[in-house]
């Protein structure tokens, strides 16, 4: 058992600008459903999880689902979004399949990774790329 789920730990979706300590919270409901993909398609590598104000992607998009914000959600203030490694065309689909079993109704579909957020201030429904 790990600190967050059965599978995932704080330490995995830490804010990683080395300013601050790392300590902002993750939606409870984001590692819930991260947790049933991890169920279903074993384990999961986080890339990104939670930036703090400080980190220097949250100064280039500082609405961005990864920087700590109150939604209204009842979760209080939290991170609402994780990047995960997705290499390779079948497992792209098998995490993608996975995350819209899981509930996940934003997702960002990067050449390495996946953008999964459940971040209810933005549209719903929507896949994106980032295709420059
Ligand atoms: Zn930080």
């Amino acid at each position: 058992m790990s600190d967050l789920t059965r599978h995932f730990s704080q330490s995995e979706v830490a804010c990683k600008c080395g300013r601050c300590r790392g300590g902002a919270k993750i939606s409870p409901d984001l590692m819930d459903k991260l947790q049933q993909m991890r169920d279903a398609v074993g384990p999961i590598r986080i890339t990104s999880g939670v930036r703090c104000r400080k980190h220097t992607e949250s100064r280039t998009r500082p609405t961005s689902s990864h920087v700590p914000n109150d939604l209204g959600d009842g979760e209080g203030r939290c991170g609402h979004a994780v990047d995960i490694a997705a290499v390779g065309s079948g497992r792209r689909f098998r995490l993608l399949d996975a995350a819209l079993a899981a509930g996940f109704v934003r997702v960002g579909i990067g050449s390495s990774f996946l953008h999964l957020d459940n971040d209810l201030s933005k549209s719903q429904g929507v896949a994106w790329d980032y295709y420059k």
